[in-house]
């Protein structure tokens, strides 16, 4: 029984929902993001996640590296805080200790074992974490046992799982639904949300979010200047900055569509994904009044 709703995503279905600092606020009252990052040849999908995470207004962001790349992170990283994770100890260790309220993991990360071990931890954590943002390698590293994800996702007091799939890796996560032609890329959408107990963020020009609970919502604001590298990483980090600054999944996995493709439009020609983090600085002054 899903209870079956369709909806046309806007500002009306979440914008109440946005996250606005208190006046007497703190920074890790707005929320702290972490975000694996990769080796130290592919580090830049982590980052443009991190950029992104930070811009949604999230007070904290964190880069989890491997030693071997806290060099090349280092070098390119400011405002973002840096910490060695090798191993699902000193993962565990991070979580206790600083208490991230929001997880990115995937871009640039690899496939294998390693991921799969971090997105069980962090499924697994105790207290404190509201969600965990799988996309691009931390999705893939699930295609062999996909039920092994989506059994760890579903405790409902665990964090809520939000899967950012386009087309190639939605269907290794779900191929049954992705090769059958009698659904609609909604109703696929809702029946994958529901396998997975998490919101599923079925990514492309027609992209649709949807809810375990039948909730589904259409993106009508695309802009094809987003089909460029690295703009799914920024996606994937914006979903955790509003998820860290106590959003609701659904919402903000929909306000982070909209806002990406708001964003992506109107900086238009020449687009490419660093560009992004700051081109939301403008949609969200259009959405956020002054607290
Ligand atoms: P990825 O495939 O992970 O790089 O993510 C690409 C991002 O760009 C997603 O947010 C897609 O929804 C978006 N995107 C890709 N192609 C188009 C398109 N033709 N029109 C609108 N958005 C697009
Ligand atoms: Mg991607």
């Amino acid at each position: 029984g899903l209870q079956v709703r369709t909806f046309e995503n806007g500002p009306a279905l979440w914008l109440t929902a946005l996250p606005v600092p208190d006046v007497d606020t703190h920074k890790y009252r707005r929320g702290h993001v972490g975000v694996f990052s990769g080796g130290p040849a592919s580090t830049g999908a982590a980052r443009l996640s991190a950029l992104a995470a930070a811009r949604s207004g999230a007070g904290a962001v964190t880069v989890l590296s491997p030693a071997n790349a806290l060099m090349v992170n280092a070098a390119h990283l400011t405002s973002i805080m840096l910490r060695k994770i090798d191993d699902t100890a000193e993962l565990e260790a991070f979580l206790a200790e600083r208490r991230p309220s929001a997880l990115v993991l995937g871009p640039g990360f690899g496939v294998g074992e390693k991921a799969r071990d971090f997105a069980l931890a962090v499924l697994g954590a105790q207290g404190g974490v509201e969600g965990l943002v799988l996309d691009a390698d931390g999705l893939t590293a699930f295609r062999q046992q996909p039920d092994l994800l989506f059994a760890a996702a579903a405790p409902k007091d665990g964090p809520a799982l939000v899967l950012t799939p386009h087309d190639g890796e939605f269907a290794r996560l779900f191929p049954d639904l992705a090769t059958d032609e009698v659904l609609s890329k909604p109703e696929r959408a809702r029946k994958a949300a529901a396998r997975c107990h998490g919101i599923v963020i079925a990514k492309g020009p027609d992209t649709v979010i949807a809810a375990p609970d039948g909730r589904a919502a259409i993106n009508a604001n695309g802009a094809p200047w987003l089909a460029t590298a690295g703009s799914g990483d920024v996606l994937a980090g914006l979903v955790a900055g509003l998820l860290a600054q106590g959003m609701p999944a659904f919402e903000a996995a929909c306000a982070a569509v909209w806002m990406h493709a708001e964003a992506g439009s109107h900086f238009g020609p020449g687009l490419i994904a660093e560009d992004l983090p700051l081109a939301l600085v403008p949609v969200l002054r259009a959405l956020i009044a002054e607290p």
